[in-house]
C-alpha cells in the first residue's frame, strides 16, 4: 500500500519498537546505537527514568489549559531558565520554528516600540538553518528552502559565517537584529569563533540592533555548557531554544532580556499549546539532570574523547575525512568527494549505528549526553568499517 503521508521525507525501511539510554531496538529486539537522538533532541537519551516519571505523575493531573490560565510549573521553568542565563523573560513553544518566530517578531516589535518601525532588516549567515515557517526559511536563506513559496520576504539580508568584514559592513542602524547559530547544526556543524560572537555583540551594542542566537541545536547543554554561547562570553539579547531542553517532549522557547522583550504584551502574540503543564513538567526534569554536579564536565569530557577518537579516524581513513567538525557531543566531519556523508549514514546504519547527515557533506553526531567512552567506542569503529565499506563501493 502506497503511504498516506505527505511525502517529505524518506525513511529507510526500520521500524523502532522502543528506546532506553543510548539504545534503540526493533520488534525482533535488534539493537541501534543512537548517536543523533531524534536530531539532538533526546538529549538524556530514551526514557530516562527522571522525565518518565515527570510526564506520568504529570500526565494524571492536568495535561492542558492554554494560556487563559497559569500553569505554576511554566513560572518556575522560566525562573530556573532566567536564573541560570542572560534572560529575563521567556516565552515557552511546541518547537525550534515557533521560538525563532518570536525572536525575530520580538526584535522588531522592540524597535516599533522604540519609535523605529521601518528598522526591520533581521542579518543572518549562510549555511544558518532556523526552521521551516516563512520567516524562518528566509532568515536560514537556503534556496532549495524557499523554491516554490512565493516571494522572498522583506527585510532579511545575508552574509557569510564568521566574517567580520562582512558582519562590519551589513551591521548598522537600519538593522534590526542579527541572528546566528553559536555552532551551525544543518549547515556543517561549523562553530562560530568566540572573537566573532564577541565583535557581533560589539556591533549590535554600538548600533541598537538586537542579537539574537538561534542554540535550538547546541543549547541544552550540547556543547558542555547549558547554552552554548558561554563559551564566548557574549550574551545574546534573545535566545531560541528547543530540541534538547525537552528531552524528547515538544518543548521551544524564546528568551529575552527586560529591555527587547517587554513590549511583547497582552495581544501581541499567543500560542495555545506552548508552556503546556506536560512539557512544563519535562522541561524542569530535563533542566534539573543537567545541573546534577558534574552532568556539563562529563558532556565536555565526552565531546573531547569522541573529537580525539574521530581525529584518529581522520589518520586512517586520510582520503575520506576531510576534518573534524563542531563542539561538545555536537560533532561530526566532514567526507572528502567522492565520498558522500548519506552513503556513510546509510551503511553505518547497516552496522548497527544510527548518525546523521549535515551539509556541506558532513557526517553529524548529537547522542544522547549521557555516553559512556564504550558508546564513543562503538560509534567510532561502526564508523571505522562503514568508511572501508564506502572506499569499496566507490
Ligand atoms: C531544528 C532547528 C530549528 C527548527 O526547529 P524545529 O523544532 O524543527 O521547528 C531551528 N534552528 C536550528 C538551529 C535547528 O537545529
Amino acid at each position: 500500500m502506497s503511504s498516506h503521508l505527505i511525502p517529505t521525507y524518506a525513511p529507510p525501511n526500520l521500524v523502532f519498537e522502543r528506546g532506553e539510554g543510548v539504545w534503540l531496538y526493533d520488534a525482533k529486539g535488534d539493537a541501534w546505537l543512537d548517536f543523533i537522538g531524534g536530531i539532538a533532541v533526546d538529549s538524556l537519551g530514551h526514557c530516562h527514568p527522571a522525565l518518565v516519571e515527570a510526564l506520568e505523575q504529570q500526565s494524571k493531573k492536568i495535561w492542558h489549559l492554554s494560556n487563559m490560565f497559569e500553569v505554576p510549573a511554566r513560572e518556575e521553568l522560566a525562573q530556573l531558565y532566567c536564573q541560570n542565563s542572560f534572560a529575563d523573560l521567556v516565552f515557552f513553544t511546541n518547537s525550534g520554528t515557533e521560538a525563532i518566530e518570536g525572536a525575530l517578531k520580538a526584535a522588531r516589535k522592540y524597535h516599533a516600540a522604540k519609535g523605529n518601525p521601518e528598522r526591520i532588516e533581521i542579518v543572518s549567515f549562510q549555511g544558518a538553518f532556523h526552521g521551516r515557517s516563512y520567516g524562518a526559511i528566509n532568515a536560514g536563506g537556503n534556496p532549495a528552502y524557499m523554491a516554490g513559496f512565493g516571494p522572498h520576504m522583506e527585510g532579511f539580508t545575508q552574509i557569510p559565517f564568521a566574517d567580520e568584514e562582512a558582519a562590519k559592513a551589513a551591521i548598522s542602524k537600519t538593522t534590526a537584529a542579527v541572528i546566528i547559530e553559536p555552532v551551525q547544526g544543518e549547515g556543517g556543524l561549523r562553530a562560530a569563533p568566540h572573537s566573532f560572537l564577541k565583535l557581533l555583540r560589539q556591533l549590535c551594542d554600538e548600533t541598537g540592533a538586537v542579537l539574537i542566537y538561534d542554540e535550538i541545536q547546541c543549547g541544552a547543554g550540547r556543547t558542555g555548557k547549558m547554552f552554548a554561547h558561554e563559551w564566548a562570553g557574549a550574551a545574546p539579547d534573545i535566545m531560541a531554544v528547543a530540541k534538547g531542553v525537552g528531552g524528547g517532549f515538544p518543548l521551544g522557547a524564546w528568551l529575552t532580556t527586560q529591555k527587547v522583550g517587554e513590549h511583547m504584551v497582552v495581544g501581541t502574540h499567543g500560542s495555545t499549546f506552548g508552556g503546556n503543564p506536560l512539557a512544563m513538567a519535562v522541561g524542569i526534569a530535563v533542566w534539573n539532570e543537567m545541573s546534577k554536579p558534574g552532568f556539563m564536565e562529563h558532556v565536555t569530557k565526552m565531546g573531547q574523547f569522541l573529537k580525539q577518537q574521530m581525529a584518529g579516524l581522520k589518520d586512517t581513513h586520510k582520503d575520506a575525512i576531510e576534518d573534524v567538525r563542531g563542539s561538545g557531543l555536537l560533532t561530526g566531519f566532514k567526507l572528502k568527494d567522492p565520498y558522500q556523508n548519506r552513503v556513510v549514514m546509510g551503511l553505518a546504519r547497516e552496522r548497527g549505528l544510527l548518525c546523521g547527515a549535515a551539509g556541506d557533506n558532513v557526517v553529524r553526531m548529537a547522542p544522547p549526553l549521557i555516553i559512556t567512552e564504550e558508546h564513543a567506542r562503538k560509534a567510532i569503529a561502526v564508523l571505522d568499517a562503514s568508511l572501508i565499506a564506502a572506499k569499496e563501493a566507490l
